[in-house]
């Protein structure tokens, strides 16, 4: 099947937000377009907006001068559903209601002939349900649009239990024809990127919650060390909390409230009072005027180290991925004149079952030949090597987070040195900001001796609470395990799950490549110390994860 030629009619209904932008990007494609809305005065409201946004174009120098009229001019604005008759595919965008939607479909099915395709912009309803009262409902797709349209790439091509494979392939074909970016999806709560995106506010809502860093915090940590353009409270702020809360609340229904989804009290509590973001003036930023301006906790000054000790196990850490932040780290603290020594350490050992559980059961042998014997405990079989460079600094020793919290047992040292976890950044050169939690009841000098490593480095460092995972990595684990659990439900393929979030969230990489890019058996340990430490059901492993973990492992030992 092949993508509607360009003479084929497209109608849209509804001139509102979405229609007014998808009837731009059909007629932009050459597509004669009819656009239909029942509010008076509707269409040329969303015509004269079309027409703003391409003299703005020209302007810009984007556009010839004479596109926008030949574009409009492609728009044919009508008042009666009659005269959609000859078109080849209805694009409807009006109001998020089913029973407003199961009209407009019962009365299209009556104009348009036997053959017309008839796709729904709906971002959360059911595809199988509006289609589910029709003669033909075979015929009914998805045709998600991101807002706003001329501009985000992505559309969700979206089947119902009915929708006949050549209705989808020749929508996905127009998309792709159109110049956007078509990705397949069955028909689930939130389709792709609405679903997978929930953890990067729930998250966020969590950590909030449990006090582990402040909004500003957050946001700066997601931004400055996860890459994203925005933080997901400056997001929700933006989206309107009301909104935000609505969806989460509406994918929670649908998914039979599983917890993973689950909206947040403090979310409720800001729709409540009425602090709904940007356009109440006051959500979780202060937009009023004269409001100053919340800014990210930072650590004060640390001291900067002469020497820092790598410890590592090579063997180990060959067998584990290409990820390696102390590689990078240490490339950075050589440019600013720290001297860097490397000691080897044993395997490092803990239960399959727990990795709360102090390691056992093996000597640990440090640079100096010194061995230091652990009490015996459970059988060597039931314990997995675990392999990730530490940094040894003055009176304490930094490490990447992995889902368990720095004062959990199995982190000590041999030497018994506090552990300072530092969290996740996509790349430890360009990071402007790293973030670090010391465990509780460190002394201060710990966490300064921390901060002043990566201060030395250049870096802003934010202090977080000592919660498992801690900001960056919980909420990337989060979203690379919520896009594996779609694909484990076949709401899409593994690459759709990554085109999705890049094309429709404008994220700097798809969760799934992170998940590559980390090694599966970290977003595996980070879910699991989650799960372990809270008891929440919330944090379950999606079950490709122990899949893919496996088939690296083989791979890399083939
Ligand atoms: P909107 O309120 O801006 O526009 C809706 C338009 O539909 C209005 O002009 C209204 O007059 C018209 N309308 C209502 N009932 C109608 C009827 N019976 N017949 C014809 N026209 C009717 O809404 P929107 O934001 O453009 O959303 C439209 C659809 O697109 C919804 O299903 C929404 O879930 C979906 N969507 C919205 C966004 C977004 O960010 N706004 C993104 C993707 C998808």
């Amino acid at each position: 099947m092949t993508a509607l030629p360009k003479s084929a009619t497209v109608a849209v209904i509804g001139a509102g937000t979405m229609g007014a932008g998808i009837a731009q990007v059909a007629a932009a494609a050459g597509h004669p377009v009819m656009l239909y809305d029942i509010a008076v005065g509707a269409v040329a409201k969303g015509l004269a907006g079309v027409k703003a946004g391409l003299d703005k174009l020209v302007e810009r120098k984007k556009m010839d001068p004479g596109a926008p009229d030949a574009l409009l001019a492609r728009i044919t604005p009508t008042e009666s559903l009659d005269a959609l008759a000859g078109s080849a595919l209805v694009i409807e965008a009006v109001i998020e209601k089913l029973s407003v939607k199961h009209e407009i479909m019962a009365a299209l099915e009556r104009v348009v002939k036997s053959d017309a395709i008839l796709a729904t912009n709906t971002s959360s309803l059911s595809i199988t349900e509006i289609g589910a009262h029709l003669k033909k409902p075979e015929r009914v797709v998805g045709m998600h649009f991101f807002n706003p349209a001329p501009i985000m790439a992505l559309v969700e091509v979206v089947t119902g239990v009915a929708t006949a494979p050549a209705v989808a392939e020749t929508v996905f074909d127009t998309a792709k024809a159109w110049g956007k970016a078509p990705v397949y999806a069955k028909s689930t709560p939130g389709f792709i990127a609405n679903r997978i995106a929930r953890p990067f506010y729930g998250e966020a809502l969590k950590l909030l919650e449990e006090g582990a860093a402040d909004a500003a915090t957050i946001d700066a940590i997601m931004k400055d060390c996860a890459g994203f353009r925005m933080g997901p409270f400056e997001l929700m702020d933006l989206i309107g909390i009301d909104v935000n809360f609505l969806v989460t609340k509406s994918v929670w229904e649908a998914f039979f409230h599983d917890p993973r989804y689950a909206p947040n009290l403090a979310q409720q509590e800001m729709v409540a009072a009425g602090r709904h973001g940007r356009k109440t003036k006051w959500g979780w930023y202060d937009y009023r005027p004269g409001a100053v301006a919340a800014a990210p906790k930072e650590a004060p000054q640390g001291p900067k180290p002469k020497t820092i000790v790598l410890s590592q196990n090579p063997a180990l850490a060959a067998d584990r991925g290409t990820f390696d932040p102390a590689a990078e780290l240490v490339a950075l603290a050589r440019a600013a004149g720290i001297a860097v020594t490397f000691e080897e350490t044993a395997p490092d050992f803990r239960p399959l079952d727990d990795p709360f559980a102090p390691r056992g059961g093996t000597q640990f042998a440090s640079a100096g030949g010194e061995e230091f014997e652990f009490a015996p405990s459970t059988a060597e079989d039931r314990y997995e090597p675990f392999a990730e460079t530490t940094i040894g600094l003055d009176g304490c020793r930094l490490r990447l987070t992995r889902g368990t919290t720095g004062h959990e047992p199995g982190w000590r040292e041999p030497d018994d040195l506090p552990v300072v976890l530092y969290d996740l950044a996509l790349d430890y050169r360009a990071a402007p900001r790293i973030a670090i939690a010391a465990p509780a009841g460190a002394p201060r000098n710990v966490m300064l001796t921390a901060a002043g490593f990566f201060q030395a480095l250049g870096k802003r460092v934010s202090l977080v609470e000592d919660v498992p995972g801690l900001v960056a990595m919980r909420i990337l684990a989060m979203l690379a395990n919520e896009a594996a659990d779609a694909v484990y439900r076949g709401v899409c393929s593994d690459g759709d799950a990554d085109t999705a979030t890049v094309k429709g969230l404008n994220y700097p990489m798809g969760p799934l490549a992170w998940g590559r890019k980390l090694g599966w058996h970290r977003i595996h340990d980070v879910m699991r110390g989650l799960n372990l430490y809270y008891g929440d059901p919330r944090y379950r492993v999606a079950p490709p994860i122990r899949r893919w973990e496996h088939a690296a492992e083989v791979a890399h030992n083939a």
